[in-house]
């Protein structure tokens, strides 16, 4: 009898627990069928911007605002554009800087100082005489590279309330900053907009924004260096942040059996030759981890590895053999998958 009565009492609680659930199942599947992707791939920057962007509706709009934001930036700092403002620092010695342009020469100066130089704005006059994006590279004559090495020296490019001004002769090339930089500013764009989640990538600096609407991170490839361009070697699990690749491939001056990259060690004018085929870093800042892959690969793995760690950054570094060495805050983020990779150990 008294089993009765409590099988009556139970009942209304089992429909009920059923209902929640029901409810809940509901609920999920009315929030993922909420989530649209919109995704578009373009050339900026010189060079290719992918974005794939989730939310409640499409995106369509937000493109270009994205587009606006990246040529804002180019023709603020592009030594390439004539009257934008590195431009105007370069031919007349001093401009008046934005705040965005004052922060972002801070910054450089700030890597410049703790890379003990292997990471220098100023290489400019040695980058235009490589010319190694464009068509007529070459490798240049020993006296004029020594020519254009003595107008090297970051510590000539100073800020002095909102102006900046370099020595006489000096070039200021940002080209490897400018697509950390430009990582920024799309996360400021997005902010302003109803947006969940998105990756943008910007040649090789890729901003992971927001929420992934399938997964609790976003997964972000690492291209195989020595592979094709669509190939890659590992894979990083991240939440948020920006990821930014400096590699040896990118761009290639091939002169007989001998290759020139673009990434110049700034003491000796040549392309560095740090032992690093490839330089990953992540960090919350995209100008800082644009300036810490391009700073580190110069440097080296060791040297590299410390410089990361001074400014709180992780990352993934492969070199001439194949290894790949990742950073403490990144070894249960990184998987490796691909052909003739080995995880290492740094050794002290
Ligand atoms: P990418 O432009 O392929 O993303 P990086 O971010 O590493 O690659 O930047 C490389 C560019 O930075 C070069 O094309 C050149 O304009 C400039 N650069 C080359 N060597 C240095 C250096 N040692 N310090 C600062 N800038 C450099
Ligand atoms: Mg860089």
């Amino acid at each position: 009898m008294k089993r009765e009565r409590m099988k009556k009492a139970l009942f209304p609680v089992g429909i009920m627990l059923l209902a929640v659930a029901v409810f809940v199942m509901i609920v999920l599947d009315l929030t993922k069928e909420q989530f649209k992707q919109s995704t578009k791939s373009t050339v900026a920057m010189g060079t290719v911007v992918t974005e794939k962007l989730y939310g409640k509706k499409t995106y369509e709009s937000v493109f270009d605002d994205i587009e606006k934001t990246i040529t804002e930036l180019e023709n603020e700092i592009s030594w390439r554009i004539s009257g934008s403002a590195v431009d105007t620092l370069n031919k007349s010695g001093a401009v008046v800087c934005s705040d965005r342009l004052k922060n972002a020469l801070s910054l450089c100066g700030e890597v410049y100082a703790s890379s003990g130089g292997a990471f220098d704005v100023t290489v400019g006059k040695v980058t235009s005489l490589w010319k190694i994006d464009e068509e007529d590279a070459a490798v240049p004559d020993e006296k004029a590279l020594k020519k254009a090495l003595s107008f090297v020296d970051g510590g000539k490019l100073k800020i002095n309330g909102s102006a900046a001004t370099i020595a006489e002769g000096q070039f200021v090339d940002l080209g490897s900053v400018g697509k950390g930089l430009a990582c920024d500013e799309i996360r400021k764009t997005l902010e302003e907009k109803d947006i969940y989640g998105a990756v943008v990538s910007v040649g090789g600096s890729v901003l992971l924004y927001g929420k992934n609407p399938t997964s609790d991170s976003w997964s972000v490839a690492v291209r195989d260096p020595r592979g094709d361009s669509s190939s890659y070697m590992g894979t990083l699990s991240l939440k948020s942040g920006v990821v930014s690749t400096s590699g040896d491939y990118e761009r290639v001056l091939t002169v007989g059996d001998r290759k020139y990259h673009h990434i110049l060690d700034p003491k000796t004018g040549y392309p560095a030759d740090s032992g690093l085929i490839s330089v990953t870093v992540v960090c919350d800042s995209g100008i800082l981890s644009d300036a810490l892959s391009t700073a580190a690969f110069v440097k080296g793995l060791k040297g590299g590895a410390e410089l990361l760690e001074s400014f709180g950054a992780e990352g993934v570094f492969i070199d001439k053999d194949k290894k790949v060495y990742v950073t403490d805050g990144l070894s249960d983020k990184f998987t490796l998958n691909g052909d003739g990779y080995e995880l290492a150990e740094a050794s002290e």
